[in-house]
């Protein structure tokens, strides 16, 4: 789409190196559960002038002049996601993910305050309380669990550790769980002990916005989202909140914790809010949804063992033990059959979190590019075969070729 003369010119050395991850991107299939690949029109916003622009504050509130027409831009980000979410109040300035979750906490808890939130090796996000991160650096975390029988949040677990530790915030929604998350149950618990309720939707917020999933939006006091995961928009992410919080969001997002908000990214943000407005948008989601569920009921034919069973949304964390292969290994392997994967930790895991048992798969960017059932029965065909077949290099050349057969008939759509 663009030309790159400018570039090609200037810095042949860099455009080299785009020219090589465009390449990439188009021979081979990307399977990691965050990503995705924006339309044209979302690539073509950011790549705009509004990178140029210093525009500290809000719409109408500025602490630069010139801000006129960059007001316009981040007030139909805002129209657009408020329609999209049924928001009563968008902050559409978070950086990204976790920047977006370093605000929400900084406007509803104090350092050392008490906060519950699911473990990362059961499928939670870092920002949710792990050690190493910030939030389990400043903040109080209890952590919750998964049921290690079925795979799924116990939420009578998760009301007896509310009921005994008394947390200011209860924090739902993950990054490498399959299941449906029981909103109500969590809004009930936290009013039972007093709690904010934080909903963290960067996977799902594409479901969720077509309606394939339920939303916490209209119940839940805080929610967040990344706009890049399924919600496929650029790098970064949105904070929703009841009206009643409004104020304490933006002041917390700016001056809190960030300076100027990056108006090319919100140009591309409203873009993208735009396309998940229109009904192909939703024909997307349903996809995405019912080639993950074909692709797990493929992995389990294969003896293959799926935390929870299977999928309600666009991901599953698949145990490589049951195939005698760790999932860094498994990693290993697909790559060099040209499909990217990200090895996961499952419930429990026995294996130290650089060499996790599992691996997680999503569809969301295989979707987007257009495979369907009938491609994902042939991708999870090749993909038992590599670990199958793991010794054997022309099996695994063999499956790189028809992989990237595979994705030369179905091109990304910004190349
Ligand atoms: C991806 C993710 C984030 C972080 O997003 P970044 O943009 O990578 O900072 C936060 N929370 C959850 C649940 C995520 O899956």
């Amino acid at each position: 789409m663009f030309d790159y003369k400018n570039l090609h010119v200037q810095d042949p050395e860099v455009l080299t190196i785009i020219k090589k991850e465009m390449k990439r991107q188009s021979e081979e299939m990307e399977l990691i559960a965050s990503e995705n690949y924006v339309s044209k029109a979302v690539l073509e916003a950011m790549g705009t002038v509004l990178t140029n622009k210093y525009s500290e504050g809000y719409p109408g509130h500025r602490y630069y002049g010139g801000n006129q027409i960059i007001d316009e831009v981040e007030t139909i980000a805002i129209e657009r996601a408020k329609k999209l979410f049924k928001a009563e109040h968008v902050n559409v300035q978070p950086l990204s993910g976790s920047p977006a979750n370093a605000a929400v906490y900084f406007a509803f808890l104090k350092p050392g305050d008490k906060v519950l939130g699911l473990r990362l090796d059961h499928g939670g996000h870092l920002s949710h309380g792990h050690p190493v991160n910030f939030s389990g650096l400043l903040y109080n975390f209890t952590q919750y669990e998964v049921d290690m029988q079925t795979g799924m949040i116990d939420m009578e677990k998760v009301r007896e550790i509310a009921l005994r530790e008394k947390p200011k915030m209860i924090v739902a929604g993950y990054s490498a769980y399959s299941r449906e998350i029981e909103w109500q149950k969590f809004k009930d618990i936290a009013d039972e002990v007093g709690a904010f309720t934080f909903a963290d939707i960067a996977h799902t917020a594409g479901l969720i916005a077509a309606g394939e999933m339920a939303s916490p939006v209209p119940f839940f006091d805080v929610v967040s989202t990344t706009t890049h995961k399924t919600l496929r928009g650029p790098r970064g992410a949105i904070i929703m909140c009841q009206e009643q919080f409004a104020k304490q969001i933006d002041r917390a997002v700016f001056p809190g914790m960030q300076g100027g908000p990056h108006d090319h990214i919100t140009a591309a943000k409203a873009v993208a809010f735009g396309e998940a407005l229109q009904p192909e948008f939703k024909q997307y989601a349903k996809q995405v949804i019912a080639n993950a569920k074909t692709m797990a009921e493929e992995f389990i034919k294969f003896g293959y063992r799926v935390i929870s069973g299977g999928t309600d949304n666009h991901l599953m964390v698949v145990d490589m033990t049951s195939k005698g292969i760790s999932g860094k290994e498994a990693e290993n392997i697909l790559d060099r059959c040209g499909i990217s994967v990200s090895r996961s930790t499952i419930p429990n895991d026995p294996n130290p979190p650089m060499n996790p048992s599992g691996v997680r798969f999503g569809t969301p960017a295989i979707t987007t590019r257009g495979l369907k059932q009938e491609e994902i029965k042939s991708l999870a065909t090749w993909i038992n075969a590599g670990i199958e077949h793991r010794d054997e290099p022309e099996m695994l050349d063999k499956i790189k070729d028809q992989v990237r057969e595979m994705c030369l008939n179905f091109l990304i759509p910004s190349i």
